[in-house]
């Protein structure tokens, strides 16, 4: 079974077709600034395409991937039916879709009720879905959200010591992010251990532009950094993460500004981004630290404290830990931040093999001999999550 995964943005959508069972990527790609004057990346049989195309909306975005998809020279299938279903990445779904599910009228509704929990990403998605009725009518498709896999937390986790009244009126509680990697890392973690996931203990670290860590004991999500927005937790490439909430106050005062004013600088100029005051881009950072710039070091010493602080948090939340699995863009590919996160945490079990550690982006167990806590890299894979779970759906 051919499934297409979407993750549609505002003015982007991105795409793989994937061949199911074996989760073989046959194409993928990119349609951008939707709306603007709509640019697209393709890339199929070892070809990488580029090109301008105009894109008025998401309905012609998604035409356009189809008829790419079907070129003669390019394309990967003859016919559209060759589609037999589409999953979609949909952010939040609230405390109601706690898993993964058939889109029908009851369902869409359901994710546009979750749009004052996302209200960036859950229109989008929508929008996603809904061009994809129009142009691929009867083909079935499934909402993958983002929160799912931490619906199970325990209510000690994810309610806020706030008011009760504004957790039962306005839904106001963790909810945490990154759900599918953290899932799909946590499983694979445990069959690289040869153990059941039930009998595991897994801190999961997504590092990346946006960075969260989940304990995942006995295969559910117990806790999890991020929280009713992707703003909670980590500092991360332009969010602050967990700061005093009076600062928000104290900044308005300050800088005449209203919440909404500083709510998007915390989004969108602080993290790595505000301290270092160079980039929201790791590698920019390490480049600069490597030249001397202070600011650059110490925003990379923050993140990477962080990370460690919340690794012996959710050790001790969990009782222990058996393994961490480091992942996403920094986690996967940058060995200098796994090693300093790692450092001085040898008296909980962890210990990184500096040899060992010596690797980019694939899978590698790079714990050191003796450690009794198992350290892992595991790329992330979100898109074949969302279409193993789109086949079953549609299979059942
Ligand atoms: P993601 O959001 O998972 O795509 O991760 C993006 C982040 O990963 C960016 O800040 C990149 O700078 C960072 N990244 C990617 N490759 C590397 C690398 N080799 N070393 C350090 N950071 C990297």
């Amino acid at each position: 079974m051919k499934v297409l995964v979407i993750n549609a943005g505002s003015s982007s959508l991105k795409y793989q077709l994937l061949d199911m069972p074996a989760g073989e990527v046959v194409a993928k790609g990119l349609c951008e600034r939707i709306g603007i004057d709509g640019k697209y990346k393709y890339e199929a049989k070892g070809q990488k395409l580029t090109g301008e195309t105009p894109m008025a909306n998401h309905s012609d975005a998604i035409r356009f991937l189809v008829s790419m998809l079907l070129d003669k020279e390019n394309g990967v299938i003859t016919d559209m039916k060759e589609i037999e279903a589409v999953g979609h990445r949909v952010v939040s779904g609230g405390e109601k879709l706690y898993e993964s599910v058939l889109i029908t009228a009851e369902s869409k509704k359901a994710i546009e009720e979750c749009i004052p929990l996302a209200p960036l990403h859950n229109p989008a998605n929508l929008t996603g879905i809904e061009a994809c009725e129009e142009v691929m009518p009867g083909v079935p498709q499934v909402a993958v959200f983002d929160t799912a896999f931490h619906a199970k937390m325990p209510k000690q986790a994810y309610v806020y010591a706030i008011p009760y009244e504004y957790y039962t009126k306005y839904g106001i509680r963790r909810y945490g992010f990154h759900g599918t990697s953290h899932r799909y890392v946590s499983e694979q973690c445990a069959k690289a251990m040869g153990k059941d996931i039930k009998d595991l203990r897994i801190i999961t670290c997504h590092l990346g532009n946006g960075s969260s860590v989940s304990a995942v004991n006995g295969g559910v999500s117990v806790d999890t950094t991020m929280g009713l927005t992707p703003l909670e937790g980590l500092p991360m490439g332009t969010r602050s993460g967990n700061i005093d909430p009076a600062i928000v106050e104290t900044i308005c005062e300050r800088e005449g500004l209203s919440v909404k004013e500083v709510l998007n600088i915390l989004n969108k100029k602080s993290g790595v981004l505000g301290v270092s005051g160079v980039s929201s881009d790791f590698r920019d950072l390490c480049d600069a630290a490597d030249q001397g710039n202070e600011r650059a070091a110490l925003a990379i010493d923050m993140f990477n404290y962080s990370v460690k602080k919340f690794i012996g948090a959710y050790a001790a939340a969990m009782g222990g830990v058996d393994a961490v699995v480091f992942t996403a863009g920094v986690g996967e590919n940058d060995k200098a931040f796994r090693l300093q996160i790692t450092e001085g945490l040898e008296f909980m079990g962890i210990k990184v093999d500096p040899v060992k550690n010596d690797i980019r982006g694939k899978f590698a167990d790079i714990s050191a001999d003796g450690a009794t806590v198992k350290t892992f890299v595991i790329p992330t894979n979100e898109e074949l999550v969302i279409a193993m779970d789109t086949e079953a759906i549609v299979n059942k």
